[in-house]
């Protein structure tokens, strides 16, 4: 038997490249709270991503809960079910009501066409989802946004490193999430980041992760932890030397894969979008009508030792956490994505002959 192929696995910098990013913690003994790996992270990263306002977190998921708590957002907000669970729960968390946009079948972003059908009074807010770095239709979702003055905020957990028009995916909405999750195109081992156009959200984002204390003596809101530490932040400035190496890695995989299984009866890919600059975070496929379906392939190639992901399956809104709340007839779509779709495996490392092993299984 090979040995198994996980769906991803975590890009690291050599063992000794870390240990000298880390070394200086020895003498200074400061571990969190802004110190000045923290500092250089989010410096670096804001030449990277081409924006100038940022602030880093714990992770990805508490970035998001922040951002959306930092808004002040009321009543309801209109957001895709084909995601993972952080966007939906971000939304539940903060007491607000999630109502579900479906996607579109090219790319699985929110559908913009169907976005102002879904407006109402109470709706205070918009959170799209790059989902797999694909980028969601910005203009049209930029137009809707300021005729009915709502906010935007996007998940672009899956987009580090993507562009449109030479322009960082960042620049787009009110705020843009990030995580850092290991899992993710670059990592911090845990992390994430709030990227926010409004320079005036600055001190109300780096207070809420703060457990909002404001002054030695006073704590102005109900804040949280989400504070990234220095290891945290040390592994972010080592990743980030090598990540553009790595997505042109992981450009080579994808590459191979669309060789294999495009123009196959039956499977459909994603086609590549015009101006965008791709991150290869992920290669979704979706088996309709193949001679096999998604859960056949899934179990064959596990029986082969190599383990797909039926990523996003099932749909936020049919959560039993969520039962009896959302109807997911209304998001028919993405309920036909979500049953069909698979992750095939890919990170920058993955040998090309595996990938090839892994399209003679589905082939
Ligand atoms: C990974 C992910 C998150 C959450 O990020 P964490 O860093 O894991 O907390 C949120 N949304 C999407 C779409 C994700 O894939």
């Amino acid at each position: 038997m090979n040995k198994p192929i996980q769906v991803t696995r975590s890009s690291m910098p050599s063992f000794e490249e870390y240990i000298e990013e880390i070394k200086g913690m020895w003498d200074s003994h400061w571990l969190t709270n802004m110190g000045v790996k923290h500092k250089e992270l989010q410096s670096r990263l804001s030449d990277y991503l081409d924006i100038s306002n940022i602030t880093l977190f714990t992770n990805g998921h508490l970035a998001l809960e922040c951002a959306i708590s930092a808004l002040n957002l009321t009543g309801e907000v209109i957001t895709t079910p084909f995601t993972f669970a952080s966007t939906t729960h971000a939304i539940v968390r903060n007491g607000l009501e999630p109502v579900f946009c479906d996607i579109n079948p090219n790319d699985y972003t929110i559908d913009a066409d169907k976005l102002e059908d879904l407006i109402t009074e109470k709706t205070s807010a918009i959170i799209p989802v790059h989902v797999y770095g694909n980028v969601c239709n910005v203009n049209v979702i930029e137009k809707i946004a300021r005729k009915y003055n709502l906010k935007v905020i996007y998940d672009a957990a899956h987009a580090f490193g993507v562009k449109v028009n030479g322009l960082g995916i960042a620049n787009f909405g009110d705020i843009s999430m990030f995580s850092f999750h290991a899992t993710k195109v670059f990592n911090t081992i845990e992390g994430g980041a709030v990227i926010f156009k409004n320079s005036s959200l600055r001190k109300i984002l780096n207070d809420i992760k703060n457990f909002g204390i404001t002054g030695p003596e006073s704590v102005e809101y109900i804040g949280g932890n989400a504070k990234m530490n220095e290891f945290q932040a040390a592994m972010g400035i080592c990743n980030l030397r090598h990540v553009d190496k790595e997505i042109e890695k992981r450009k080579v995989i994808v590459e191979k894969y669309v060789e294999r299984l495009s123009n196959v009866y039956g499977i459909k890919l994603c086609k590549p979008q015009i101006g965008v600059r791709k991150n290869y975070a992920y290669f979704p496929v979706v088996f309709d009508g193949y001679k096999l379906n998604r859960d056949e392939i899934f179990e064959k190639l596990k029986e082969n030792n190599i383990f797909a992901r039926k990523y996003f399956y099932p749909l936020t809104n049919s959560y039993e956490c969520y039962k009896g709340r959302f109807d997911v007839k209304k998001t028919p779509v993405a309920e036909y994505i979500a049953n069909r779709v698979l992750t095939l495996p890919l990170y920058a490392d993955l040998p090309v002959d595996d990938v090839d092993r892994i399209c003679d299984i589905i082939l």
